[in-house]
């Protein structure tokens, strides 16, 4: 049976761009820097950095992407810490961490968290009404994978 994790008005948003889309989400949050402020904001380290320097507001910045950021984010998502990841992940160009990108989207889509991976997504999720209210978000049933018999 599924079951209910209920979103509070103030969203907790994970924000992860690689390098050649850094502009484009520094661009996006500053655009939307007054909604973002009334959300927590976490981020892998140097995007984080970024954010913090141009949104003048604190930021939870873990390790850079590469070096665990990306992990961390994660199992953050996996805990139910995380309510929505603004991903803006480079399709151009093959990344050295591309194990750990594939890991964060497969995450994200096994926990029903709100994924935006471009700007036109996340300012359809930004400006749902539903950002402003509580939320009931179904967390998907792994019970019966978790009781597959193995041996
Ligand atoms: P970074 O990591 O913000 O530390 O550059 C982004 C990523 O996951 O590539």
């Amino acid at each position: 049976m599924n079951t209910i994790r209920t979103i509070g008005k103030r969203k907790r948003i994970a924000l992860v761009a690689h390098d050649n889309k850094k502009k484009d989400l520094i661009e996006w949050a500053k655009h939307n820097a007054v909604i973002l402020a009334k959300h927590e904001l976490v981020a892998t380290g140097t995007t984080g950095k970024l954010l913090e320097e141009e949104l003048d507001r604190p930021v939870k910045k873990m390790l850079s992407g590469p070096l665990g950021g990306d992990q961390q984010i994660g199992a953050m998502i996996a805990e139910g810490m995380i309510d929505v990841l603004i991903f803006f992940w480079d399709p151009m160009e093959a990344q050295p961490h591309d194990s750990d990108v594939k890991a964060l989207l497969r995450l994200g889509v096994a926990w029903n968290i709100l994924l935006a991976c471009d700007r036109a997504t996340a300012d359809f999720i930004l400006t749902s009404p539903l950002m402003q209210e509580v939320y009931d978000t179904i967390v998907p049933d792994y019970e019966n994978y978790l009781k597959r018999k193995v041996v």
